[in-house]
């Protein structure tokens, strides 16, 4: 196996990225992966539709996992892509690629993931140590961020949908109120008293 094989190999989720270049540092030491999507029709984020028609490209920065003693360093090169559905309201979107990175996220998937559960483990002083020691570098700020947004619930369809009247004064003021099978707050519907 050749050393881009191998290289390839490692890549955060080589099925929808490839290799472009790659480099080494050594203080500190570093290596950089320049990655490219590999161009499968994508999806709007808004309608859904599939796009073909490339708009443009452009770089993210993002972190990935260490190699032994390298930290590595990722430029991945996206697309932007433009809808062509002409009743969507998102005429140009950045492709997603989900396995690689979260959108906007300036870590790779799979480093994020080994950050939550550090941060699940060991909160964020203590998490934060420990990841610096493994060269994992985080704040402890970032760590309680990823471990909030690792323990939200999903967004769920209502299993069980009730409408109850109660009165904020008696005979004064009723409300329909509709409550979901989920912890939120109810959507009130304000009504005339009888
Ligand atoms: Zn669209």
């Amino acid at each position: 196996m050749g050393w881009v094989n191998l290289i390839s190999c490692l890549l955060p989720d080589p099925a929808v990225v490839r290799l472009e270049t790659w480099g080494t540092e050594h203080a500190p030491p570093t290596i950089t992966l320049t990655l490219t999507s590999r161009s499968r029709p994508a999806s709007c984020p808004l309608c859904s539709r599939r796009a073909r028609r490339t708009h443009s490209w452009y770089e993210r920065a993002l972190a990935d996992l260490p190699w032994g003693e390298h930290a590595v360093a990722v430029h991945l090169r996206v697309r932007k892509l433009f809808c062509d559905n002409a009743r969507c309201k998102r005429r140009i979107f950045t492709e997603r690629l989900p396995g690689v990175a979260a959108p906007w996220a300036r870590k790779t998937a799979r480093l994020s993931e080994r950050l939550t559960a550090i941060g699940v483990a060991l909160g964020g002083a203590a998490g934060a140590r420990l990841g610096h020691s493994m060269g994992l570098a985080a704040s402890r700020n970032t760590l309680l961020r990823l471990v909030r947004r690792a323990l939200l619930p999903p967004d769920t369809t209502p299993t069980t949908l009730g409408v109850d009247d109660w009165a904020l004064r008696k005979r004064h003021t009723y409300t329909g109120a509709m409550r979901c099978g989920m912890p939120q707050m109810p959507e009130c519907l304000p009504r005339t008293a009888r």
